[in-house]
């Protein structure tokens, strides 16, 4: 038995093509069109991977995600309509493990599911999520050791900025394509590091 995708969407046509591609890749495929749905579909039908738009009627995908991430531990992809770091900040704090922004190939969207599908979905923990949170917030900027270690966690921690090294070491093992070469979470030298999303 092939493993079972929820796909939560709206669009009728964007439904289809996902449904059409995941089912020749193999997996059981079952969709919901509103967040109600979601919430119904998903707790009936157990997913072993959610595919998940933020712009729904009723519940967005946000809340979808807040309700769906107190019941059960189901791998989410959450697809966003913007290139806006908002989404994916406020993705990240509701619980979702993965993003993809519209308009995406679905060989993108193909080699999500199967590294969700395959390996653990990104389990962060609570520091290297803040961690993360923070870095995309300021996305671009350079920030500080010291900047980061307040920021994160608090002027009145007592460990010195080491932390901040060994944490986006962690980070980047999780969250980099390759954590040897990191594009994503950059190092500065001398002073600290830049995050490029
Ligand atoms: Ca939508």
């Amino acid at each position: 038995m092939g493993k079972k995708v929820l796909v939560v969407e709206d669009e009728p046509t964007l439904v289809e093509t996902l449904e059409y591609n995941l089912t020749r890749q193999g997996y059981d495929v079952c969709t919901a069109a509103d967040g109600l749905a979601a919430l119904e579909v998903a707790r009936r039908e157990r997913p072993d991977l959610i595919v998940l738009d933020i712009m729904l009627p009723g519940l967005d995908g946000f809340e979808v995600c807040r309700i769906l991430r107190r019941e059960m531990s189901v791998p989410i992809l959450m697809l966003t309509a913007r290139a806006d770091e908002v989404d994916k900040v406020v993705g990240l704090e509701v619980g979702a493990d993965d993003y993809l922004t519209k308009p995406f190939s679905m060989r993108e969207l193909l080699a999500r599911v199967k590294v969700l599908r395959q390996g653990e979905p990104l389990r962060l923990k609570p520091k290297e999520h803040d961690l993360l949170v923070f870095l995309a917030r300021n996305r671009g900027l350079v920030l500080s050791r010291d900047l980061i270690l307040e920021r994160v966690w608090g002027w009145d921690f007592g460990g010195g900025s080491r932390t901040v090294d060994v944490h986006v070491r962690w980070l980047r093992e999780k969250i980099e394509p390759d954590p040897a070469c990191p594009t994503r979470i950059v190092t500065v030298r001398g002073v600290g590091y830049r995050f490029e999303g």
